[in-house]
């Protein structure tokens, strides 16, 4: 299924353009028109991270003649592994500004709109609007479907990445031409079930064969030309290095696109939507939440506590609370791990930020040991308030 282009040529390409581009010109696929096109193209990248820096640097060299980039975030030290449009200098500036900048580097002939500001509910519809094409690199399940919704209630194609460790995923989802990505997945995964990239890692050099897979994506649908990834999944494997691509129909059940839409306007709540952390988490945790300096005094009060990490072993070599004992979720969650637990001690559970430990603590305490609390924030707030010579990660 080929698609006509999603933007109209503009009047000419200046002599300075010409040399510039001279070797996509000279592709009969793309040429004089197809240039002109990508010239009077506005492309937003949701996100300066993993997948917005490869996507941003080949936009900008393509000749995208406007690139809006919008992340609320600040470069980390942590983020240099993958987020190759960010140096060492640019750790602690906010991401849109440092992107911008590397863009105007590569091509000073693009006009960058920096967005330094978070997507939300109340932004979403009104910067989105201004775009011909979104290129998602968002890194969570809210932020996904908030993308999602709305680029369909606008009419407006875009090109969804994702990663994982070695895995890769990539599509375009364009309700008026195939499927939305709440064809494909209606409902987020439970909390706490799909491990974030901050929790499982993720190969750097992933988030190039992602993010070039959007941008080629990205320049066909502009231009027109060849067959788009719209009712297509491309997986891509890493480690076997295989890439296949499987059909994705449009639902006609869908609540979004399907024949009879029950999602009309967007979410009020897209965190609540997938759950930050379930119910019963909440419940458990609600009364039974101590703070990292909680536990610290309790530990250099020598009271009869067991502290367990919840992580994963990975997580844990590189950064642990001190007589943190590992025990990974997943071993709560099958209960193999309950039946070692010490009846005779306070029980404290945590993981990296508190989600997980949350979702322990239900298990634990259904379990008899209605005693047990868990440390809010976890190691990062373990890091930040009680031992900040730790690697942040
Ligand atoms: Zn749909």
């Amino acid at each position: 299924m080929s698609l006509p282009p999603l933007v109209e040529p503009a009047a000419e390409l200046t002599v300075d353009e010409v040399r510039r581009y001279s070797r996509h010109l000279i592709i009969p696929d793309v040429g004089m028109a197809g240039q002109k096109r990508l010239k009077n193209a506005k492309v937003l990248c949701v996100g300066a991270g993993g997948l917005g820096s490869p996507a941003l640097l080949y936009l900008a060299a393509a000749g995208v003649g406007t690139l809006g980039v919008i992340d609320f975030d600040v470069v980390d030290e942590s983020n240099l592994q993958r987020q190759v449009i960010h140096g060492q200098s640019d750790v602690g500036r906010p991401k849109a500004e440092s992107a911008a900048d590397s863009v105007k580097e590569i091509n000073p002939l693009v006009k960058v709109v920096v967005h330094n500001e978070a997507l939300t509910t109340d932004n979403v519809m009104e910067i989105f609007a201004a775009y011909d094409l979104i290129v998602d690199g968002t890194d969570n399940f809210a932020t996904r479907y908030m993308v999602n919704d709305a680029a369909v209630l606008l009419g407006k194609p875009y090109v969804w990445g994702s990663i994982y460790r070695f895995d890769g995923q990539a599509s375009v989802f364009w309700a008026e031409h195939g499927p939305c990505y709440r064809c494909l997945y209606p409902e987020p995964p439970p909390p706490g079930m799909v491990p974030s990239c901050a929790e499982g890692g993720v190969l750097g050099v992933l988030c190039a064969s992602i993010g070039s897979i959007q941008v080629n994506e990205a320049i066909k649908l502009l231009a027109g030309i060849g067959e788009p990834l719209v009712g297509r999944l491309m997986i891509y494997d890493a480690l076997e290095m295989n890439y296949r691509s499987v059909k994705v129909r449009r639902d006609p059940e869908c609540v979004l696109c399907g024949k009879n839409p029950t999602v009309t306007q967007l979410l009020d709540d897209y965190e609540a939507f997938c759950g930050a952390v379930s119910e019963e988490a909440q419940e458990a945790a609600s009364g039974s939440t101590i703070t990292a300096a909680e536990l610290k005094s309790w530990q250099d009060k020598g009271e009869n506590i067991y502290v367990i990490d919840v992580r994963e072993p990975n997580e844990y070599e590189i950064v642990s609370i001190p007589g943190a004992v590992l025990i990974p979720k997943g071993e709560f969650l099958n209960g193999s791990a309950l039946e070692g637990l010490p009846q005779d001690k306070k029980i404290v559970l945590h993981c990296k930020s508190g989600a997980r430990s949350a979702e322990v603590l239900a298990v634990v305490k259904s379990a008899g040991f209605s005693d047990a609390v868990h440390v809010g924030g976890g190691v990062l707030s373990w890091i930040k308030t009680v031992d900040p010579s730790l690697p942040a990660y």
